[in-house]
């Protein structure tokens, strides 16, 4: 057993860092502001191969495992959760199906794009009336010649109105429940693809979020990903290794709500000394650490398992469940440690507590995380 990160996983830890606070961290304010993703950092991360961080040199990633996926997402939202989303979907969720159920010629035309940051990518499971019941969605997909012509609705959809497609899920068959559910790519400017709206935020306002309406969209059949009617299992693949990179999420916006509450613990004087001097702030401070720690911890353990094929559907659903619980008492702690500056706007403690919400809430909910946890024990 090895605790230690290697020599490769630290340098890569110090370049993900260093690009984070260097050429993320000065936009995040007015990102934030505005309520819109930065899109230029797509081609900017796209050169330096980010985007594509464990798909093969073949396809323009550099090949890294899952443990420096969480490397790469817990430093991205240590500095902002909100860019962080839209990244990472880019990086995962929304290509990962295509890479391993796609054809080559899917693969050139949107893995590839999407890796060099020159297409954006967002992935449209949820509905207006089915978020944690997959199969209550009411989008379909009917074969017609050589296309399928499909439509319905999607909406929370990160990436949603700035991206050039759209991975939907589609009953292609209603009438055999999940495993009537098919994958499809909706490119921008399908005839009958609109963009409803775009969505108002509690937290991660610099992410995209959108509703998108399709009406008749006829798209070819090659925009079938794998085979039909098996899509819900590879949105399932997919989901168990997002749950893992809620993990390093919510351990990256932790840890900068630690260090933002550490600092103020030492600067902030009440009683004739820094508040940090209280043992009742030492002992919050010292069980936000642990805590964060434990979570870090076990998201490698879990992102340890994926690399090395050991089924992890339960410890995948375990860490989200653990760490984004986690991040909510952190950030809610160290809003408290700040006093009344931790409820103004001008300081970053806000904007983590905000943003740490949303984590038990996407990609399963914490209930959701519990009913799989539960099936898995074999309840
Ligand atoms: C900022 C943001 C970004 C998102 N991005 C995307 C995206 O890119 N693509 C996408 O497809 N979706 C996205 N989503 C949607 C997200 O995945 C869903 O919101 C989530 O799955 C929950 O679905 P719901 O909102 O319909 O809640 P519901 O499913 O209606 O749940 C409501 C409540 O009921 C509880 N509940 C439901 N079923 C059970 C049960 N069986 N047992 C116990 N409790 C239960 C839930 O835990 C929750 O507390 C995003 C959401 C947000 C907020």
């Amino acid at each position: 057993m090895d605790f230690t990160l290697s020599d490769e996983h630290q340098m890569f830890q110090r370049a993900i860092r260093d690009f984070a606070e260097k050429e993320i961290d000065p936009q995040v304010e007015e990102a934030e502001e505005k309520e819109e993703f930065p899109v230029e950092l797509f081609p900017k991360m796209g050169k330096l191969g980010y985007l594509g961080i464990r798909y093969p040199e073949k396809y323009g990633g550099p090949g890294f495992d899952k443990i420096s996926e969480c490397i790469y997402i817990e430093e991205l939202n240590r500095v902002c959760a909100g860019i962080a989303s839209g990244l990472m979907v880019q990086s995962g969720l929304a290509t990962e199906a295509i890479f391993y159920h796609g054809t080559e010629e899917q693969k050139q035309r949107l893995l590839v794009p999407a890796i060099k940051g020159e297409k954006i990518a967002a992935l449209g499971l949820t509905e207006p009336n089915a978020g944690s019941d997959i199969s209550s969605i009411q989008t379909t997909a009917r074969k017609d010649g050589d296309s399928y012509i499909v439509n319905g609705s999607k909406i929370f959809i990160t990436n949603g109105t700035i991206a050039d497609f759209v991975l939907v899920a589609a009953y292609t068959d209603k009438s055999r429940g999940t495993k009537g559910i098919s994958l499809l790519v909706l490119e921008r400017g399908t005839p009958g693809f609109t963009i409803a709206r775009k969505l108002k935020k509690l937290g991660n306002r610099s992410s995209d979020t959108g509703e998108l309406v399709f009406e008749d969209c006829r798209i070819p059949k090659e925009n079938l990903i794998g085979e039909e009617n098996r899509g819900f299992g590879y949105i399932v693949g997919a989901l168990k290794s997002g749950r893992i990179i809620y993990g390093a999420r919510s351990v990256g916006v932790a840890q900068a709500a630690f260090e933002a509450a550490l600092q103020y613990a030492k600067e902030r004087v009440q009683f004739g000394q820094p508040i940090g001097k209280f043992q009742a702030n030492q002992f919050k401070l010292a069980k936000m650490a642990t805590a964060i720690e434990a979570a870090r911890t076990f998201t490698f353990r879990a992102a340890w398992m994926l690399d090395q094929g050991i089924e992890c559907m339960k410890e995948a659903s375990m860490v989200k469940l653990f760490a984004t619980e986690m991040v909510q008492w952190v950030t809610a702690e160290a809003v408290q440690l700040h006093g009344g500056y931790g409820y103004m706007m001008e300081y970053p403690v806000q904007r983590y507590f905000r943003d740490a919400k949303m984590f038990t809430i996407t990609e399963g909910t914490s209930e959701i995380q519990q009913v799989v946890i539960a099936r898995e024990l074999g309840l």
